[in-house]
């Protein structure tokens, strides 16, 4: 069973008198544990996306199932609810907290989610830290690290609650060409290791070469998608 399905989505925003078309007639699946990219220019619809199925908004038409729920008939709270337990977020400019250390950052949404014995908490944590490379730099502040390991920071976060998915809206953006391939790559080894779906956007060409699945996004219209050594075939 796939663990996103989108059925014929559109999205539109109402500014005024004008009515724009983000995402027109949009239709994919993604199974779990896949690595997947949503590539296209800027204004192409890729954030609209993503915070649909972040349960951060709601198509203006269409079917989302993610994780076997509906998100379209949930409220606000059970969105919420269903978003702090399934899915992790990395955000391009990284939105670590300047006045948590890197492990507490990395902590932070355990102490959210639910009760849970604070040595399985720091087990947890502990291990996140060791799977980004970042246990020497645990009691570090977000400003005493570089742009590259605050991502693996934030990465370490979004995976710290075991979700089933993980979204990245444009990860390696603030990042250099090295640093964003060292991200990218982090990003696919802890899929192996803890099947976790990861989905990210990005307009750029190059690191879409290591995804597993590509879809191309263009004025609101999926133009393709791409199955890595599959060949392509038209969305
Ligand atoms: P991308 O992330 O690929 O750059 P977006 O999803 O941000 O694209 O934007 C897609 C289209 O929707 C663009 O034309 C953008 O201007 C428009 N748009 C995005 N968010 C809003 C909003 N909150 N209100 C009105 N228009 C929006
Ligand atoms: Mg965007």
């Amino acid at each position: 069973m796939s663990l996103i399905s989108a059925e014929n989505i559109h999205k539109d925003y109402q500014i005024g008198d004008i009515c724009v078309k983000a995402l027109k007639n949009i239709n994919f699946g993604i199974e779990p544990s896949s690595f997947v990219s949503f590539v296209g220019p800027s204004g192409s619809g890729k954030t609209t996306l993503l915070n649909l199925i972040g349960c951060l908004d709601k198509p203006t038409s269409g079917k989302l199932k993610v994780a076997g729920t509906d998100v379209i008939n949930l409220n606000r709270k059970q969105s919420a609810l269903f978003r702090g337990k399934t899915i992790g977020f990395i955000f391009q400019d990284f939105n670590l907290i300047p006045v948590l250390t890197v492990y507490e950052n990395i902590e932070y949404p355990l102490l959210m989610v639910e009760v849970i014995p604070p040595n399985d908490r720091k087990k947890r944590v502990n291990e996140l830290l060791e799977a980004v490379g970042m246990v020497d730099q645990k009691d570090k502040y977000p400003d005493q690290i570089s742009g590259g390991q605050k991502q693996r920071v934030a990465v370490a976060r979004a995976l710290v609650t075991n979700p089933r998915l993980v979204l990245a809206d444009e990860p390696t953006a603030n990042l250099d060409r090295k640093t964003a391939y060292i991200v990218i790559n982090l990003m696919k080894r802890l899929r192996d290791e803890f099947k976790t779906t990861f989905i990210f956007s990005t307009h750029d060409q190059k690191i879409v070469g290591e995804v597993d699945v590509l879809y191309t996004l263009e004025d609101g219209e999926l133009k393709s998608a791409e199955v890595k050594g599959g060949g392509k075939k038209n969305a």
